[in-house]
C-alpha cells in the first residue's frame, strides 16, 4: 500500500498497488510544474488510486490539449499528471508518497531537455524523447 500527501496536509491519497516503473522526466513541461530540475513520476493504475482527503481542494491545468496536471490548490504541490486518452493511467509524482516503497527509476525520459547546471550520476536508460 502507498500512502500520499500534499504538502499542506490536506489532500491525501492512497494507491493499492505497487509502483514498479519509475521514470526520471528531464523535459520542459515538468520542470516548470514542478520547479525542479526534473521530476520522478510513476503510472499508475487510476481504478487503484483512492483520494482519502481534499479531492475537492485540487486544480487541474491542461499544459497540452490532452494532458493536465493536477496539484493542491493551497499549496501548488503537483499530485499527478493524466493524458485524456489514457484515463486509466495516471502518472503520479513521487515525491508526494509518503508512505510505501519506492523502487529506483528504470529510465530517464526527454533527455535532449536535461538540466545541464545539475549532473546526476544515474545508470539507467536515457531517451532523448518520451520512451515509445
Ligand atoms: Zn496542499
Ligand atoms: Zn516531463
Amino acid at each position: 500500500m502507498i500512502k500520499g500527501s500534499c504538502l499542506c496536509g490536506c489532500v491525501k491519497y492512497e494507491y493499492s498497488a505497487e509502483i514498479d516503473e519509475v521514470a526520471v522526466c528531464h523535459c520542459d513541461q515538468c520542470k516548470l510544474a514542478q520547479g525542479t530540475a526534473f521530476a520522478t513520476n510513476a503510472p499508475a493504475d487510476a481504478s487503484k488510486f483512492k483520494w482519502l482527503a481534499g479531492e475537492d481542494n485540487l486544480t487541474s491545468y491542461f499544459s497540452s490539449e490532452n494532458k493536465k496536471r493536477v496539484f493542491c490548490t493551497t499549496c501548488g504541490s503537483p499530485m499527478y499528471s493524466q493524458r485524456t486518452d489514457l484515463p486509466e493511467t495516471i502518472r503520479l509524482r513521487l515525491g508526494t508518497i509518503t508512505e510505501g516503497k519506492i523502487p529506483e527509476p528504470n529510465y530517464q525520459i526527454f533527455c535532449k531537455s536535461e538540466s545541464q547546471w545539475l549532473v546526476l550520476d544515474i545508470e539507467k536508460p536515457r531517451y532523448e524523447d518520451n520512451k515509445a
